[in-house]
């Protein structure tokens, strides 16, 4: 469904990604992990046509999608979640939500059933409709980032990071939702980590970068035992 091939990414005459090529499907959760600084977010952005690849080509559905803008790739629903809990601190719950389904022509009725099933998976957002955004935990604010990405119903959905900054009980709890998105809306879902572990735990495939490059790939089940991967991102 999405396939990434050879590509090289530069900003200006730095070179962040060096001949990548990594593939989601199905409806797999895939993990793309690595240090700080190794081109995981750069690799998101390139997807959705932030940055353009200097070598090699995105293909999605069949179709070349690396010079299309990014208006466009919205418009094929693939739904980029970025790192750092981008959510409308002024606005409220209830709003950051309407706000995901902008660019649809939603009826009033349609928005409010997106809205329910979207609830559905966040109780908890739920309880603070009306709360503004910014007086949400760290937690709650990355969750309704993922809620708000939901609500146009994507067909591919990319999270950079979701783990990012949350206490472990929280990590728990984000992790059990990425897995229960995956199962319900039967999409795959790509999905960034520091969080080496947890992303090999929920995933099918994982690709490691390291300084730009694909350093290891395989299934996750695998990996999660490799010596080195272990050394390297499983603290031993
Ligand atoms: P992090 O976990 O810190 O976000 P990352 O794996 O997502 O790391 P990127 O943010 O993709 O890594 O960065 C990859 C490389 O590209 C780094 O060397 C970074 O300094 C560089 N880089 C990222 N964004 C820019 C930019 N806008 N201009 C110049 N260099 C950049």
């Amino acid at each position: 469904m999405l396939k990434v091939n050879n590509i090289d990414v530069y900003y200006g005459k730095v070179q962040a990604l060096f001949n990548v090529s990594f593939e989601a499907s199905g409806n797999d959760i895939v993990s793309i992990i690595g240090a700080n600084g190794a081109g995981k977010t750069t690799l998101m952005k390139t997807i959705m046509g932030i940055n353009t690849p200097a070598r090699g080509t995105i293909e999605y559905e069949g179709r070349t999608i690396s010079k299309w803008s990014t208006h466009r790739i919205v418009r094929e629903k693939i739904v980029y979640v970025p790192e750092g809990r981008e959510v409308f601190s002024a606005l409220s719950v209830e709003e950051n939500l309407e706000m995901g389904a902008y660019t649809l022509t939603l009826s009033k009725s349609q928005l409010a059933e997106r809205m329910e099933k979207v609830y559905d998976i966040f109780p908890r957002l739920k309880e603070r409709q009306k709360q503004l955004a910014g007086s949400l935990s760290g937690g709650e604010q990355q969750m309704l980032a993922i809620a708000r990405g939901l609500m146009c119903e994507p067909k591919l959905l990319l999270l950079d990071e979701p783990s990012l900054g949350l206490a472990p009980v929280i990590v728990d709890d984000m992790f059990d939702i990425i897995v229960r998105i995956n199962k319900e809306s039967k999409i795959p879902i790509v999905i960034v980590e520091q969080n080496a572990f947890m992303a090999m735990s929920i995933s099918k495939r994982t690709y490691v970068l390291e300084v730009g490059h694909v350093a290891m790939q395989g299934e996750s089940s695998a990996l999660i035992n490799d010596p080195t991967i272990k050394k390297a991102y499983l603290g031993g």
